[in-house]
């Protein structure tokens, strides 16, 4: 499938931003040390090349969701648009719950969305861990210019003291020890000398501000764990608040985004790297953080925790089920990169929160599928029609296009024989008001083949059609001379019974039938969608067995499929829906 480039861009106001820092030359004297680090690292450093630097910050706990995709698309779609760079970095500060695993699929997702933080020959591919140690280090800078302490309240009293909306919060009893006494605790912490829980560093702000962030936030915890890349060289780990600000400023990030709900931490974002940089750890231009709405999509969930309790409950049949809004899942279930970008760009960023119907996605899909999927014709539940008049044993190709819009990627021979499966929706022995398919009597067009006249069916014991009967015109060929003198008002596919391929083919519907699946105090499971896949015998024109895993067609009239990656084998392919056409056939 051809990559073509994004739509054409709409602005949005992180786009206006970007483009009046550029503008003011607010980033200009910049400096990249070549890598990311302190003040030292790129001071007497040559003027960054990069105009922005964006960052694309997963936390390696889980499988990316389509609402990664809107942040990847976001963060990389800038830096390719503004002559940036977008680091890839994995926010691994938290040593619970993070996996090498989740770190691989991660990476294979951004470069299937088509994106990459090989530029130029440098890898902007980074470990938030790798910075340990210039935390631990802007943590004792912060002890000793008096910014921090080490508050032994537990975890309840802390909560208890912080304070409401409406009352200051009461201060620790440690809150005025000295600089020295803190670090020499503080020391002892890193050593594992105190047990986890016991106490934390907190930043010195201010009990009594109106942001509850601001009141002295917990920035250093202790656990005895096992770190994914650090082992246990650590026993104390930075918050996620403290730590995220650090990773920014070391990358010389100049766009910072991320979604709404951490706009109140953004005064403590601020305070922490002026504070790190008029101790001179920090090198200026500082970074800046942006908010932009989250992605909510009708009909599905977003939340890592409820797609790992679809997972652990077996409601689906993994992280890669077609159904989940999973980019392994979107992958298989044949959604593409491009109907990603397209849709990123369509729903544009905005400082709203709002539901985006599942349809827009669905019809970004379409809209790539459309141009990029050739067409192939499938019989999904199939009926025999014969043709009592056409010479047993004869065989002959008929000529369908590859792409009707695209006359260039021409016609392949289909065979044409007595037998053939038709779809059983296309025949009606009493026809209803409307009905211009097969009924005995009324002549159609088989696509691409011969005008038929339908004489009749025969039924089993339950009065269940079993084959139908017609005869043929053989001077009605299409694209030949004869054709144009039948006028039908029908048109009917088919695919020839003794060269059909019977194949599995798997139709999904939406996983949740709730438009807010989980909304308000019911229990998302409840909103499930108990019928969300079908799987059918269906009978595809012969070349379909060759298909490779990924690749993707339109079966005429049902929609884009897509080679299962998993369950296909080479010469037996398994399909999957993508997506059904825009139009339902019915008329
Ligand atoms: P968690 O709930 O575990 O924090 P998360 O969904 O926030 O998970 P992260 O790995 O922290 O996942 O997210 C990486 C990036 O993706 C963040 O910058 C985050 O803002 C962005 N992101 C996550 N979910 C969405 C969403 N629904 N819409 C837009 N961006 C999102
Ligand atoms: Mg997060």
């Amino acid at each position: 499938m051809s990559t073509k480039p994004a739509a054409p861009h709409v602005t949005n106001f992180i786009r206006n931003i970007v483009e009046a820092d550029l503008a003011s030359g607010k980033y200009a004297t910049r400096t990249w040390g070549g890598k990311p680090g302190g003040a030292s690292t790129h001071a007497d450093a040559p003027a960054d090349a990069a105009r922005i630097r964006t960052r694309f910050p997963p936390e390696p706990n889980g499988y990316l969701h389509f609402g990664h995709a809107k942040s990847i698309c976001l963060n990389f779609g800038l830096a390719r648009d503004f002559s940036g760079v977008c680091h890839m970095r994995f926010d691994d500060t938290n040593p619970e719950r993070e996996e090498q695993e989740y770190v691989d699929s991660i990476l294979d997702a951004v470069q299937w969305l088509g994106f990459d933080w090989n530029v130029n020959g440098i890898e902007h591919l980074y470990y938030a861990s790798d910075y340990f140690d210039f935390m631990y280090e802007a943590a004792e800078h912060l002890i000793t210019a008096g910014h921090a302490y080490v508050d032994e309240q537990s975890a309840g009293q802390i909560r208890l003291n912080r304070g409401t909306l409406t009352e200051p919060g009461k201060p620790s009893p440690q809150r005025d020890r000295s600089p020295a006494e803190n670090l020499r605790v503080f020391h002892e912490m890193r050593a594992g000398q105190h047990a986890e829980g016991s106490m934390v560093l907190r930043a010195k702000i201010d009990m009594a501000s109106p942001n509850i962030n601001m009141r002295d936030p917990a920035i250093y915890r202790i656990r005895k764990a096992v770190h994914h890349r650090t082992g246990d060289r650590w026993c104390i780990y930075p918050m996620y608040t403290y730590a995220h600000p650090i990773e920014d400023a070391l990358e010389r990030i100049t766009h910072s985004l991320c979604t709404l709900e951490f706009e109140d931490q953004r005064p403590f974002y601020d305070w922490l790297l002026e504070r790190l940089a008029e101790g001179g750890l920090l090198a200026k231009p500082l970074p800046h953080q942006y908010e932009f709405a989250r992605l909510n999509l009708t009909h599905i969930v977003l939340s890592k925790r409820k797609l790992i309790q679809l997972v652990d409950e077996k409601r689906v049949t993994g992280w890669d089920d077609p159904r989940m809004p999973t980019l392994v899942g979107a992958r298989r279930r044949g959604y593409t990169p491009e109907g990603f970008r397209l849709f990123a760009e369509r729903i544009g960023v905005s400082k709203a929160d709002s539901w985006i119907d599942l349809s827009v996605l669905e019809d970004c899909m379409r809209e790539h599928l459309n141009e990029a999927a050739p067409r192939r014709i499938a019989v999904l539940e199939p009926v025999k029609l014969v043709i009592d008049n056409y010479p047993d044993g004869q065989v002959e190709a008929c000529h369908p296009p590859n792409h009707p819009q695209k006359p260039e990627l021409g016609k392949r021979a289909v065979p044409f024989s007595k037998e053939l499966w038709i779809e059983r929706e296309d025949f009606m022995e009493t026809p209803g008001k409307g009905y211009f398919r097969l009924f005995p009597g009324n002549k159609v067009r088989l696509r691409y083949g011969f005008v038929v006249e339908c004489t009749g069916c025969t039924k089993d014991a339950d009065g269940r059609v079993t084959e139908v009967h017609c005869n043929y015109f053989a001077d009605s060929k299409s694209g030949t001379p004869g054709s144009d003198s039948y006028k039908v008002k029908g048109n009917i596919h088919w695919v020839s019974a003794a060269h059909a391929y019977a194949c599995e083919v798997r139709l999904f519907d939406r996983l949740y039938k709730a438009v807010h699946p989980g909304a308000g105090e019911s229990d998302h499971i409840e909103d499930l969608n108990p019928d969300s896949r079908h799987v059918i015998t269906a009978q595809l024109e012969p070349s379909l067995k060759d298909a490779q895993a990924g690749e993707h067609f339109q079966f005429e009239r049902y929609g884009y499929f897509v080679a299962d990656s998993v369950d296909s084998r080479p010469g037996a392919p398994i399909f999957n829906r993508a997506v059904t056409l825009r139009d339902s056939w019915h008329k």
